[in-house]
């Protein structure tokens, strides 16, 4: 059985949860879905809200609702542009499943979806007094309907899960021996938060200096299961800074030897390694079952896809860099930064909090570069980048805990840290950097990426990160 999620950025559940809050009389809101379908679940992304108004009723009482013709032609002409839709009406009565009338309403409904989005769903939600009760539908499964068994919102601060009355999966409970092992933590950390994690699975695209200081931090939270994906060799020259390496390891997969060291922790830990450069397509399939993203490449190309990625199929995305540059023998500078990128509410892409676009080069232009003796990056850097590695990966493994968990009661959680070896400086950048509204990846219009997931409209295209460099800095040569 493949479990159903329907995941909702938090403002947009929000908005939603207070429009329906009408006392006494039915209420109705849809949202338009991107899908993201796995090998063990199948995720209905909604992206955006339609929230009708007073006057857009043809009928509502306690006992029934409707829209008049034009708000329903204004809704499929949404739905062409996404992949379904998901109608949410409630029942202030307490009836506690799907009305005749419903049913009848919901068949005509799924054949205009699917007239507008042939590979599309229609979801159903009913809220009944407190509870929810969910279903979505394909042209397959049509006219039978499948349970949604989660409602999972992704907020600004961490994750909420609703288990609908029809759901088919059980709320876990963390067994014992996490309890145990958290005894001292859980006096300021709250149960529910590690819960969270408990549920996550977390994905690691690339394992070098700062992803397997990354791994060696978080490997102490019980996530449900990692995916590591690099395509690397350890070899002696990186040994110096690779967390997890031991003698003899020279010559050995990156995510094999991380892979070992998680075991060596505990042998109960669930881990899948992929051999391969993301975003090709056997990391990307990997990566699109992870709840939470970690990016720690050595260059920027890959974070932009990453960023891309993340918002496409809503995950929070933490992105690591950490470097040395050096000018006649001298370090000119020295340090590493964390960036944080949410998809809710205001939450920015790393391209709107900063990440430097002119400087999207690929694993080549970095290889010409350290031929002709311009460095930057750790590869070539000297050993004692280790402790700016572990500090990135510390600071990372921070606002991840704190995102989960809120245990700092922080207005908000950071979203860009950078720290300055030279000069010992810690400095939160998180509201330097404004988002930009138009923004291709983070942007909250019909033609960005964000929760789009995999099938995207045909207006919207993935620009390479080459074209996007090219068209976001008006075609200036690299
Ligand atoms: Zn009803
Ligand atoms: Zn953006």
């Amino acid at each position: 059985m493949k479990t159903n999620i329907l995941v909702y950025p938090e403002d947009l559940w929000l908005e939603q949860e207070q429009h329906i809050a009408a006392v006494g009389i039915e209420s109705m809101a849809f949202g338009f879905i991107g899908i993201n379908i796995c090998n063990d679940k199948n995720e209905y992304l909604v992206f955006d809200n339609y929230l009708p108004v007073d006057d857009e009723f043809s009928k509502r009482s306690i006992a029934g609702i409707s829209l008049k013709v034009d708000s329903v032609c204004a809704i499929l002409k949404k739905v062409k542009q996404s992949s379904g839709l998901a109608d949410v009406h409630t029942h202030p009565s307490g009836l506690s499943h799907f009305s005749s009338v419903d049913n009848c309403g919901h068949q005509i409904q799924m054949q205009n979806v699917f007239d507008f989005s042939p590979d599309g769903v229609l979801i159903r939600v009913v809220k009944e007094r407190n509870n929810f009760r969910a279903e979505v539908t394909n042209k397959e499964l049509q006219p039978e309907f499948e349970p949604i068994d989660i409602i999972k919102i992704i907020g600004d601060k961490g994750f909420h899960f609703i288990y609908p009355v029809n759901s088919r999966v059980k709320k876990e409970v963390i067994n014992s021996n996490i309890l145990e092992q958290h005894k001292r933590t859980l006096e300021f950390y709250k149960q529910d938060a590690l819960s969270a994690i408990r549920k996550s699975t977390i994905g690691i695209i690339g394992t070098g200096g700062n992803g397997a200081a990354i791994i060696n931090t978080l490997k102490f939270f019980p996530f449900k299961k990692w995916v590591l994906v690099d395509r690397d060799i350890i070899e002696e020259h990186n040994s110096n800074r690779f967390f997890g390496y031991n003698y003899g390891d020279a010559g050995k997969q990156k995510v094999d030897i991380l892979k070992r060291e998680l075991h060596r922790f505990d042998p109960a830990i669930e881990v899948e390694t992929i051999n391969s450069n993301f975003p090709d397509e056997i990391s990307v399939k990997a990566l699109k079952g992870c709840d939470i993203l970690v990016v720690s490449p050595d260059n920027n190309l890959v974070r932009y896809a990453a960023s891309q990625f993340a918002m496409r199929y809503l995950k929070p995305l933490l992105e690591l860099g950490s470097g040395i540059t050096m000018k006649n023998d001298h370090i000119t500078a020295i340090g590493s930064q964390v960036r944080f990128q949410i998809p809710s509410g205001n939450g920015k892409c790393i391209v709107c909090n900063g990440l430097d676009v002119k400087r999207l080069e690929s694993e080549e232009i970095n290889e010409y570069k350290r031929n002709i003796g311009y460095i930057t990056d750790t590869d070539e850097s000297p050993g004692s980048v280790v402790t700016i590695n572990s500090i990135a990966a510390s600071l990372a493994t921070h606002i991840l805990l704190d995102y989960f968990g809120n245990y700092i009661q922080r207005d908000s959680i950071p979203t860009y840290l950078s720290y300055d070896e030279k000069n010992l400086t810690l400095t939160d950048l998180s509201s330097v950097f404004k988002k930009n509204p138009v923004c291709t990846i983070c942007g909250r219009y019909s033609d960005s990426l964000f929760g789009k997931g995999d099938i995207l409209p045909p207006n919207l295209e993935v620009l390479e990160c080459e074209e996007a460099s090219e068209n976001l800095i008006g075609g200036e040569q690299l």
